[in-house]
């Protein structure tokens, strides 16, 4: 049966009944569309498969063909339950116990997506469909590699001529409670992976062979010497962590041929992964002797200045909760790294105390609060005064 549209609780238990682990759909898409196309959304499934990796299912819905298009993004896939004996209820089940809607995805982040379908269904309810546009980006591989969800659904769009003028992601945002925190930017990644080469040889004999360790031990020492940057008036200070070192030489009288180690960087604004890479090579070269370096960036730091959007979110959960919320960049990546070469974005959602966890549960009177906070941000993106707020 699919759930009134309006009804955010409904639609979320029957979202955690598809038990979509990435790549895994489960039907999940097909409940949003069941809500979303008698609200009169042209839905498109928009199915993408890179280079054998597993097929993914993503959703672009949109009411209204004219501008400003206000865009809602989520996923709705979620990361694997672990042994479902460890949790009070099926992670699958929606169970709703002492107030609290249990299950895998419930948090992280089928709620808010339910939540903003209930919100325009409440809105065009009550004052019919805007002067503009709502849209949902709804990915399937958010959790997973990232390679076939936003990013593909993103370039699809830019074919098809779509332009979006603000996104709100609804990832969840409150790490204590609804109303505290609203994230205008997210930390860059970037991963890196050294092996430093020798030459073996017997420990009596150091002269012939060449110990790479030492070099990889001044390597890293010079790599984590100093800070990175103090931080600034949006982001916390950069970090490197070393991650891990390995030479797996099981024998004390032999010195290895190589030393490895990885370390990740998490970056603020006063850095682009090109310019680390570049310091980290410097780095390294200042200690010398051969070695390589393999990258993997993650994403770039971006910041939405705060403004129009930030303001109108903000004033949006105030109104509700009675909570300013801080404007944060905290946290890991999420898919606003795509997201932000297109349109201003922000991400606001539920409270993610129990997110990715056993027991994974959001309380039901949040899931109401948040379906009328993206109520509000509706009806203030539209309002007739005051223009809107992209
Ligand atoms: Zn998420």
């Amino acid at each position: 049966m699919t759930p009134s549209p309006s009804d955010p609780v409904a639609l979320t238990r029957a979202l955690v009944r598809c038990p979509s682990v990435t790549p895994a759909d489960a039907g999940a898409l097909d409940v949003l569309v069941g809500a979303l196309e008698p609200l009169g959304f042209t839905c498109h499934r928009l199915r993408f498969d890179e280079d054998g990796t597993p097929p993914i299912d993503n959703l672009y819905a949109r009411l209204g063909g004219a501008g400003p298009n206000l865009c809602f993004a989520g996923h709705t896939d979620v990361v694997p339950p672990g042994d479902p004996r460890d949790w009070t209820a099926d992670p699958f089940a929606g169970d709703i116990i002492d107030g609290k809607l249990h299950g895998r995805g419930t948090s992280d982040m089928k709620a808010a997506i339910a939540a903003f379908v209930a919100a325009a269904a409440r809105r065009i309810a009550a004052k019919g469909a805007p002067a503009g546009s709502i849209s949902l980006l709804i990915t399937g591989d958010e959790e997973g590699p990232a390679i076939n969800g936003t990013r593909k659904v993103l370039d699809w769009l830019v074919e098809k001529g779509e332009t979006l003028d603000a996104c709100v992601v609804g990832e969840p945002t409150n790490p204590n409670y609804l109303g505290e925190m609203i994230k205008v930017g997210r930390r860059g990644s970037i991963t890196g992976h050294l092996t430093v080469h020798g030459t073996q040889g017997h420990v009596a004999y150091p002269h012939l062979a060449d110990n790479p360790l030492p070099r990889l031990v001044r390597m890293l020492a010079a790599l984590t010497a100093e800070p990175l940057d103090q931080g600034n008036a949006h982001f916390q200070p950069s970090t490197l962590a070393i991650t891990t070192i390995d030479v797996g030489n099981p024998a004390d009288n032999v010195i290895p041929a190589k030393g490895t180690a990885s370390f990740n960087i998490r970056f603020n604004d006063e850095h682009t992964s090109d310019r680390l890479k570049d310091w980290i090579k410097r780095t390294c070269d200042t200690v010398g002797g051969p070695y390589d370096l393999k990258f993997r960036v993650s994403g770039e730091s971006f910041l939405t200045p705060p403004g129009a959007l930030s303001a109108l979110v903000a004033d949006a959960v105030e109104r509700v909760t009675g909570h300013r919320p801080e404007l944060s960049t905290t946290g890991g990546t999420s898919d606003a790294r795509f997201i932000k070469a297109h349109c201003p974005v922000v991400e606001f959602g539920i409270v993610g105390q129990t997110m990715h966890k056993v027991d994974e549960h959001v309380a039901v009177a949040d899931v109401e609060r948040l379906t009328d906070i993206y109520e509000a941000v509706i009806d203030g993106f539209f309002a007739p005064t005051g223009g809107t707020a992209a």
